[in-house]
């Protein structure tokens, strides 16, 4: 049997190497248009300040290793188009341009998502960049090491430019961030957007711009940017890293006639097969849902990529009706990331999202301690959690400062489980002093949130 993988990031690699255990005599080929395959992309924005010394150290397999494993990676190959009637794959080679042919008996497409640069005037001066592989990082590094910038500017405020925000004041940048939405961080409530704000001023970020949207990037004259306009304003830029999204890549499917969802991404069944016969999907590319709403989610995260590769690699070379099919249910969406000192995280739907899925919500947040107060070291933490105001339930939770990522995933574990906030007002958590306060911060918050019902 062969098996064909497009794509060799998350999804991609972890499908084909499922596959190679499940099925060891399976022919697997992975074509990977970028230059190398297993890039762990959430070490980008420390590699941008050195955090993360050597490239080498993002790459966790190279092609060689694959190749000892039986998995033969072909990096610079893009897959043009899939013709899913007579199994044949149109594929360029990138570093020759030459184009040929390759036919599958089965099919992985784990093509990822792409970085959106904005619809902005002068997007394409250089110094103007979006951050998604490695590639990327490279051209930002080569622009750094040439033109030693001393502003930055980041649009976007979600959680990857405020990573890279973070990262290029490391890197001694003078660094200002421009977010359209009312709020920085704005998965979140106010009340995390307003703790995140806080700790970047802290840290010497102090050029937040929300409620702004970028008009243009302007340039010096020479093609390079010098500077970003919105409203009345004009600051200094030397070198700008956009955050505005990302979108998953999915004309490759759609063209060969796969259902898209209602989310843009790849539809697919829980055992991730898509539409078309003998063609699987994971990752980035494709639609889940959110087990939380019942509603079609689109979740671009490297651990959901992950799992969703591992049930896609399974089910793709087990033959049908063979035991040992696997299933993804869903996500949660949780998820966890660092500015400076602070850990934020979440967990479910927001209250927003929660009302929008038809739930009648009620909530509580508090500050509390993330050690014993006495104990050295002892800082702050946010909590706040998402129930359903007339059974209890748990919807959704929200969690910033020290300790925060611990908290999220004690509420991710209550979320898969479905309790209720009274549920967990007993549930047997660990202490001592140096981890928390006596009674744990999902406690205390279930505490209070189960008491106002
Ligand atoms: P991708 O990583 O997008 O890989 C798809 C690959 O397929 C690409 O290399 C692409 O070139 C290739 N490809 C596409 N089309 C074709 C074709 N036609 N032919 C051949 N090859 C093709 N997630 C987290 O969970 N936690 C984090 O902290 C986190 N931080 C992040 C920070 C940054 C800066 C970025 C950019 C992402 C971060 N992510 C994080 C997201 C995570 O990196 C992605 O969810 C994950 O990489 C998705 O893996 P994937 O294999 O589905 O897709």
């Amino acid at each position: 049997m062969r098996l064909v993988v497009v794509g060799g990031v998350a999804a991609g690699t972890k499908a084909a190497s499922r596959a190679r255990r499940v099925a060891p005599e399976a022919e697997i080929t992975v074509y990977q248009e970028e230059p190398e395959p297993s890039i762990s992309e959430c070490g980008l924005p420390y590699f941008l300040s050195g955090m993360v010394g050597s490239r080498d150290r993002l790459v966790a397999r190279t092609p060689d290793e694959f190749a000892e494993k039986d998995i033969e990676v072909l990096v610079r190959h893009r897959v043009e188009s899939v013709d899913p009637g007579s199994k044949r794959l149109s594929i360029r080679n990138l570093q020759t341009g030459e184009t040929f042919e390759d036919g599958y008996d089965r099919l992985v497409i784990a093509t990822g998502a792409q970085a959106v640069l904005p619809p902005i005037p002068g997007a394409d001066l250089d110094g103007v960049f979006a951050l998604r592989f490695l590639t990327d990082a490279d051209g930002i590094l080569r622009h750094i090491r040439d033109r030693s910038p001393k502003k930055a500017v980041v649009v976007g405020g979600g959680y990857i430019g405020l990573e890279v925000a973070e990262n290029l004041h490391r890197s001694g940048m003078d660094v200002s961030l421009v977010e359209a939405a009312g709020q920085l961080a704005g998965a979140y409530g106010p009340e995390v957007a307003k703790i995140i704000e806080d700790h970047l001023r802290e840290k010497g970020v102090h050029c937040l711009f929300t409620g702004e949207a970028v008009e243009a990037f302007l340039g010096n004259g020479k093609g390079r940017v010098r500077a970003v306009r919105f409203g009345e304003r004009e600051i200094e830029a030397e070198v700008v890293i956009a955050g505005v999204g990302v979108r998953p890549v999915v004309s490759l499917a759609h063209e060969a006639g796969a259902e898209i969802g209602k989310t843009g991404a790849i539809r697919v069944d829980r055992r991730m097969k898509t539409s078309l016969p003998d063609v699987w999907a994971a990752g980035d590319c494709v639609e889940t849902v959110n087990l939380v709403s019942g509603e079609p989610a689109w979740s671009p995260l490297g651990d959901t990529a992950n799992q969703m590769g591992r049930v896609a690699g399974t089910n793709a070379v087990i033959s049908p009706g063979e035991e040992g099919a696997l299933e993804f249910p869903g996500v949660l969406e949780t998820s966890v990331f660092k500015v400076f000192d602070l850990a934020v995280g979440r967990t479910g739907l927001s209250g927003h999202e929660a009302e929008r899925a038809g739930f009648e919500v009620a909530s509580a947040g508090m500050e509390t301690m993330s050690k014993a107060g006495y104990f050295p070291g002892a800082g702050e933490v946010f909590i706040k959690l998402i129930c359903d105001a007339k059974s209890g339930r748990l919807l959704g939770a929200e969690t910033a400062g020290s300790g925060a990522d611990k908290l999220v995933d004690v509420c991710a574990t209550a979320l898969w489980g479905r309790l209720s906030v009274s549920d967990m007002v007993n549930m047997d958590l660990a202490y001592a002093p140096p981890f928390g306060p006596t009674l744990s911060p999902v406690i205390q918050a279930a505490t209070v949130l189960s008491g106002s019902l």
